[in-house]
């Protein structure tokens, strides 16, 4: 009865997570719903079962804690985390504390929260798959900060660390820790899609193999688009398919899943009036791979292409420059999105925070997060198109993304993400747009009325009848 933390669903994140507590040195005891698993869980353990204790039933994985208790649930998001906690509180003290680690909607989240009243409750978002949850995630974390404070030390212990920092930080109240974790995986969405885009325009536009496609993305991962995500592209592009010796990439189907949680993003970013328009086409893109048969049948209907582009069409280098461009753009809308959620819902998220628990542990770990932490330290208010250092690189290399977009357009090659971060750049680069437009017209059908520029609301035009 003196394990320092407890454990809750022993699947592929939990099973790690405890792995990770255990090999940093806290005993930990654990329960899954299924008690085969969590027998084989501990045979498995290795030396570290000694630090693990399992338990059969909830009262006895309670009874195996010290007090005051926290335990930790990786059980799916939705309803198996409202079943837990109605069985878990029962057999809990008041100052008992419970910790969703699963990837909750930040609306459940902030119900939870709310349904616990003065009895601790924490949501944190886990990042960095399986293997994260075992060497060290990004955890972002949510609740009242005394709560925190309570476990900080063991979900420090076992984050990811970035020279020396620890990738585990406390975000805010309530939900505000799955609000993060929502955003982060939107990001890595459009992050993702980007990076298939321009896979894209190198399969079909420029004609290469999947062998010099691999060493492009290898070179790409030692300048400034190193990142897990540049790296893993590689070697997907790189591997053969045992089965048929053929690149694993033309054996796999072009039909994204998702678990919803970049949608999620893309629906908050509606209500919030937070233009992620890069993250919001990353979705759509999911969404539009799914439609496998609409696709043919429009290859049929009205062909494809003409892919084909002259070699000289399009630099390596110039691809390079419209990725980092369309990256710096994404990450500008992310972060404007958690400035505005912050404001909305009285947050105070930390924004170089935030970029700093990004560094390391998690899906879209990547160097330019280092400099994104400095320049949101600098001015946490700003976009980050408008920090110095990113201004400059924009001023670079938005010529290429030009390049780019025009290219594939020209070649019909798709580019959602790309070119809706490049109208996002030229929206927002544009002190004078169209609006006045959309302006008149709703004056014109619905009185609706606007601004001049000469001073003034609530005019009216000259529509009459
Ligand atoms: P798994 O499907 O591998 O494991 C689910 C676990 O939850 C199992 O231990 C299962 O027990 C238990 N469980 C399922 N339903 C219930 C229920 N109704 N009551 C009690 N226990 C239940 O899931 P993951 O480990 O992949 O995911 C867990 C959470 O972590 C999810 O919220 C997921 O979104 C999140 N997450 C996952 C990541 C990943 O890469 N996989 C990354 C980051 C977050 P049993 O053995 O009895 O079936």
């Amino acid at each position: 009865s003196n394990a320092e933390i407890g454990l809750i669903g022993l699947g592929t994140m939990g099973a790690a997570l405890a792995l990770n507590i255990a090999d940093n040195g806290f005993d930990i005891a654990v329960w899954n719903r299924t008690a085969a698993t969590t027998k084989a869980f501990h045979n498995d353990a290795g030396e570290l079962a000694a630090r693990i204790t399992p338990t059969e039933t909830l009262e006895q994985l309670v009874a195996a804690i010290a007090k005051p208790r926290a335990i930790i649930l990786m059980v799916p998001a939705g309803a198996a985390v409202d079943e837990q906690i109605a069985a878990l509180r029962p057999l809990l003290d008041d100052d008992d504390l419970i910790i969703d680690a699963g990837n909750a909607n930040f609306h459940d989240t902030n119900r939870r929260a709310q349904e616990a009243g003065d009895k601790p409750f924490l949501g944190i978002g886990v990042s960095g798959g399986e293997e994260g949850a075992r060497f060290g995630p990004s955890i972002m974390g949510g609740g009242q900060r005394q709560h925190w404070d309570r476990v900080a030390h063991i979900l420090t212990a076992i984050a990811a660390d970035y020279d020396g920092t620890a990738c585990a930080t406390w975000m805010g109240q309530e939900g505000a820790g799955h609000f993060v974790k929502a955003v982060h995986n939107g990001i890595e969405y459009a992050d993702m899609q980007m990076i298939a885009e321009t896979y894209g325009i190198m399969r079909d536009g420029l004609g290469l193999d999947h062998g010099k496609i691999a060493a492009i993305f290898a070179a790409w991962d030692k300048g400034p688009l190193q990142s897990y995500l540049i790296e893993i592209s590689g070697k997907v592009a790189a591997a053969t398919d045992p089965q048929t010796d053929a690149p694993m990439l033309d054996v796999i189907v072009d039909a994204a899943g998702q678990k919803g949680t970049g949608r999620w993003t893309a629906i908050e970013a509606q209500h919030l009036a937070a233009p992620i328009p890069a993250i919001e086409a990353a979705v759509v893109a999911r969404n539009l791979s799914s439609q496998r048969d609409l696709r043919a049948a429009g290859e049929t209907l009205f062909g494809t292409g003409p892919h084909h582009m002259p070699h000289d069409t399009l630099s390596i280098e110039t691809l390079e420059g419209a990725l980092i461009a369309g990256k710096i753009l994404c990450y500008a809308q992310g972060f404007g999105m958690i400035a505005k959620a912050s404001a909305q819902f009285g947050w105070a998220l930390p924004l170089p925070e935030i970029a700093k628990v990004w560094r390391a542990g998690c899906i879209i770990r990547s160097a330019m997060l280092d400099d994104m932490a400095d320049a949101l330290a600098a001015d946490p208010d700003g976009n980050l198109m408008h920090a110095p250092a990113f201004a400059t690189l924009l001023k670079e290399r938005h010529g290429q993304l030009r390049q780019v977009v025009a290219q594939a357009a020209l070649h019909g090659i798709a580019l959602p993400a790309l070119s809706s971060g490049l109208a996002y750049f030229d929206a927002m680069r544009t002190a004078r747009g169209t609006a006045n437009m959309i302006q008149g017209q709703r004056d014109f059908f619905g009185a609706h009325g606007f601004a001049r520029v000469d001073g003034g609301e609530g005019h009216h035009g000259p529509w009459g009848s």
